[in-house]
Formats: structure tokens, C-alpha cells, sequence
């Protein structure tokens, strides 16, 4: 009889223990249904950097580990978005961007946002030119849904690393609703910027990144993105720049000017090597040492659009017609060289040089 019963609890107990495990089979389905579909693809940089002690900070070797690895030592990634896909588009140390890498990543980013099971995508990158890449998806990719480029400033074996918290944030603001329409991100130190302002600031510390003069969108904090700003400027679903057909970037080079300057040298070699465009790193607002100048105004004769730009971090390089109406160049707004280089690279597919004021109606737009 004891026997007999306590198989009864014994089998009841199994017939409870499978209908529990079914509902909560049926509840982590339903959670998993109602998180995000993230990818995350791989460029390399130092948050996939190695060193060989955990104290070491300089000298590592970056792009060490694939993005795959680096998702993997973040186990907690899972329980705020699904990861539908970890894919390497490039390992390098972003010192090393080129455009053929830019023209992939947006064509991919651009491929898999169409797609309806993707909400948002996850670009870990190194950070010395992740304001380049970040400003040129801006302004190529075709979706309002999340871009997020993240990266670090301590390699992934050292103590207090900082790129596996900035991946997770990252992941929790592409994977958030209230991200939508912003446009391309980046991520560091728990704070969100604008692909269009940020910029590198310092050399080693974590909170190197800063939008100088525009601020922060905003922050990520305990797994919610909260945002304060908004860019008002044009990007994504609302540019006019498509890349889906391009193979080759219009080559635009950067002149840098400083006292004493031999720039005309540098202006003169550019346009030898087939430049289309040159942007001028200038002093203050844009200004133009007098010996640069005959150089800059033959290549604009030759059929190479110039803009000036400002070697200065904050503020802008406004119209002046002394440079501009008289002889046909650009101005570059708040565009660091940098980011005024991508802008002119992708006004280039549009317009020539001698169209310099339409150009110059995409750097007020852009
Ligand atoms: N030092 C760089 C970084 O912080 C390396 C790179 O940009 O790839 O990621």
C-alpha cells in the first residue's frame, strides 16, 4: 500500500514537474519573443584587443579577437536581446579604415535593417576613426532602426576593461524602442552620441569620447536608454545619398595648416595624385595661410572642389565671401576635416567642383 501511494505522489510529482517545465518553456518563448533581434558585426579595434598582462594598455595588439569571442564573455547580453547574428565584416585596427570597408559595412547594415526579424544593429569598432565610420553610415544608411558603433579604450584582457560594458550598453540602446530615429550612435563610457558631433577627445581614457560644443543624446542607465537631445540635422531614412551602386569613393584629401606652413607642397602633390576634392584643416575660423592660397585656387581651376574646414575643435567655419564668393570655395560648418572629408567624398557623387554651391547647401544640411 505505502509502496502504491508513494508511487502515486511519484508520478503526480513527475506530471507537475513536466507541465511547470512547459510553462516556463512557454514564458521564457514568449520574453524571447518580446526582446529585440540584434546583430552585431565586427570591425576589430581594441575592443577586440589583446595584450599579453592584464596591466599592459599600450602596445597591445588590437583586432585579436572575433566579435563572435567578444559576445561570448558577456553571457548577461542574452537576457536583454536576442544576438540573431555576430558577423565579421573586417578585423583591423580602425587606423586602417578604407572606404571599400565603409561601402561593405553600410551595404550590409543597409541589408540586414531591411530585413523585419532585425531591430537593430551593433558595430564593434576601434575608436581612432569610429567618428568617420559612424558619420559616413549616417548618411548612407536607409533605416530609422538603431545603429550603435561601440568600442574601448582598454584592450579586453586588461584589468577594468571597458568594452564589455560598453558592448552591453550598447546592445540595450539598439535594442530599445525610444532609439529609433536618431540617426547612427556611438557608445562609450555610458553616454550616447550623435554619429554627426562626436569626436575623439584623449588619446587613452575611457571617457575620450564628446560632442565639443553639442553635448551627449544621452546616457544608458540601469539597461534603459534615456535621451535628452536630438539631431537636427539631416541623416538616414532623410538622405539623399545612396551607395547601393557604388564600388569606389571620389578620392578627397585633407591639408593641414600650421605656422610656417609648406602646405601648397602637400595641395600640389594632391592634386597630382588625383584628388577631387581637398578639404583645409585651416587656422581659427577656416582662415588660409597667404602661401597656400595660389594652390588651393589653381586646383580649384583645375576642377577640384575645395573646403575649408578648421584644425580648431570647437565652433564653426562659417560663409566668408573673401574665400568663398571670390573664389568658389566651400565652407564646412561645424564638420571637423574629417567628417567634412566624407561629406564632400559623398557630395562628389552627386555634384562637381563647379558646383560649389550646391555643395555647399548639403555642408548646412548634413
Ligand atoms: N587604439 C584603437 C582603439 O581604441 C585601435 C583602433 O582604433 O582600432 O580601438
Amino acid at each position: 500500500m505505502k509502496i502504491f501511494i508513494s508511487k502515486i505522489l511519484l508520478a503526480s510529482a513527475f506530471i507537475v514537474s513536466i507541465s511547470n517545465f512547459a510553462i516556463s518553456a512557454e514564458i521564457s518563448d514568449s520574453a524571447s519573443q518580446s526582446k529585440a533581434n540584434i546583430a552585431i558585426l565586427g570591425v576589430g579595434g581594441t575592443i577586440a584587443g589583446q595584450a599579453q598582462s592584464a596591466a599592459q594598455v599600450v602596445g597591445y595588439k588590437a583586432a585579436a579577437l572575433s566579435v563572435d569571442d567578444i559576445v561570448k564573455t558577456i553571457p548577461e547580453i542574452s537576457s536583454i536581446a536576442n544576438i540573431s547574428l555576430c558577423e565579421q565584416i573586417a578585423q583591423i585596427d580602425s587606423k586602417d579604415m578604407t572606404d571599400f570597408i565603409w561601402l561593405t559595412l553600410a551595404k550590409r547594415v543597409n541589408q540586414l535593417l531591411s530585413q523585419d526579424d532585425i531591430d537593430g544593429v551593433v558595430i564593434t569598432h576601434g575608436t581612432d576613426t569610429m567618428e568617420e565610420t559612424a558619420y559616413f553610415l549616417n548618411l548612407t544608411v536607409k533605416s530609422d532602426k538603431p545603429v550603435i558603433l561601440v568600442g574601448a579604450m582598454r584592450p579586453n584582457s586588461a584589468i577594468s576593461a571597458d568594452g564589455p560594458r560598453n558592448l552591453y550598453n550598447a546592445v540595450v540602446v539598439a535594442g530599445s524602442k525610444n532609439s529609433k530615429g536618431y540617426g547612427v550612435m556611438v557608445l562609450l563610457n555610458d553616454r550616447i552620441f550623435s554619429a554627426r558631433t562626436v569626436t575623439k577627445t584623449n588619446t587613452i581614457l575611457p571617457s575620450a569620447f564628446n560632442s565639443i560644443d553639442f553635448g551627449a543624446l544621452g546616457y544608458v542607465v540601469e539597461n534603459e536608454p534615456k535621451f535628452y537631445n536630438k539631431p537636427v540635422r539631416l541623416h538616414t531614412v532623410d538622405s539623399e545619398f545612396d551607395i547601393s551602386k557604388i564600388k569606389i569613393l571620389p578620392k578627397v584629401d585633407i591639408v593641414y595648416s600650421y605656422a610656417g606652413t609648406h602646405s601648397d607642397e602637400a595641395v600640389k602633390a594632391f592634386v597630382k595624385f588625383g584628388a577631387k576634392g581637398i578639404i583645409h584643416a585651416g587656422t581659427g575660423d577656416g582662415s588660409i595661410h597667404k602661401s597656400t592660397m595660389l594652390s588651393l585656387i589653381e586646383a580649384k581651376r583645375a576642377g577640384i572642389a575645395i573646403v575649408r574646414s578648421t584644425r580648431v575643435a570647437g565652433g564653426i567655419v562659417a560663409k566668408d565671401k573673401n574665400y568663398d564668393d571670390n573664389f568658389g570655395f566651400i565652407s564646412a560648418d561645424s564638420l571637423n576635416p574629417q567628417k567634412a572629408k566624407i561629406l564632400l567624398q559623398l557630395a562628389l557623387t552627386k555634384y562637381q567642383a563647379k558646383d560649389n554651391k550646391k555643395i555647399q547647401e548639403l555642408f548646412e544640411k548634413y
